[in-house]
């Protein structure tokens, strides 16, 4: 009976004082509307400008970012090495070693074609879902030193296209295939070059040990390892790469990851072989 007739008072007492304030503040309920319209109108826009951002092709933000910032403590002070991946993806061989990679918890680069990733959409959507970088080795494998400034720029167009239609952004990294550039070359793709350090010649010699083996004899602190992810044999040979690399105190890291690690501003055009401390 009492508690019944207090909380009916202090429901008399609240409705008083929203009374009072009704009628001491009559525009209060209108700056609440106001405010919480704004509020909602600025979360909007700001998913508008992201999703704009997104769609830029220069040099665009990439879902690589979140995982930078979730392993920085990890890698800070370690030796690094990046795996690269060359002239996929091919759906025979890399969903195998895309799931030795995630066993294995190690992040790699894809240097892709474009007439490679356009006939594997799902493939190249599922290398940028797992946190890898993905990075442009032109659209069809042709040297681009031996083209007409038309033709390479016709190439580069074409790759970004491709990726662009994807995974919504054009890739930041370009490899030349058979690493030739030159000024022409640099100036129209427009975007850092990346080569190599580690050559594994595992195109040509075909031998799980043997890439291993030289992987071994080459690598250093900061490496740029090549290997070809359309080989049966290059992927056979990652799962013992990793843990040979992992037990002489090297950590793995994606391309963009390891030049900031290492402080090193990329600059468009520029060639980069390794990423030493
Ligand atoms: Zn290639």
């Amino acid at each position: 009976m009492s508690t019944s007739a207090k909380s009916s008072s202090e429901n008399h007492k609240s409705s008083n004082l929203f009374q009072r304030l009704n009628i001491r503040f009559p525009w209060l309920k209108l700056y609440l509307v106001i405010f919480i319209g704004t509020v909602a109108t600025l979360d909007l826009l700001d998913l508008t400008i992201s999703k704009i951002t997104n769609l830029d092709q220069s040099f665009p933000r990439t879902p690589m970012a979140k995982h930078v910032k979730a392993t920085d403590r990890v890698l800070e002070g370690k030796m690094l090495v990046a795996l690269t991946f060359d002239d996929g993806p091919s759906p025979s061989t890399t969903p195998a070693l895309l799931d030795i990679l995630s066993k294995k918890n190690t992040l790699a680069t894809f240097f892709m074609l474009g007439s490679m990733a356009e006939n594997s959409p799902d493939i190249v959507r599922r290398i940028e879902r797992e946190g890898h970088e993905i990075a442009n080795h032109t659209m069809y494998h042709q040297n681009l030193v031996w083209l007409s400034p038309e033709e390479i720029q016709s190439d580069v167009n074409a790759s970004r296209a491709v990726f662009s239609s994807i995974i919504k952004h054009a890739p930041t990294l370009t490899r030349p295939p058979y690493g030739n550039y030159n000024d022409v070359v640099s100036s129209i793709a427009n975007t850092p070059l990346i080569l190599w350090s580690v050559d594994t010649l595992d195109w040509q010699n075909r031998n799980p040990e043997t890439i291993l083996n030289i992987t071994l004899s080459q690598v250093h602190d900061g490496a740029i390892i090549l290997l070809h992810d359309i080989h049966p044999t290059s992927v056979e040979a990652v799962p013992n790469i990793i843990d040979a690399l992992r037990e002489r105190g090297y950590e793995f890291t994606t391309i963009s990851e390891l030049a900031r690690i290492r402080k090193i501003k990329l600059s468009a055009g520029e060639g980069y072989y390794n990423f030493r401390p």
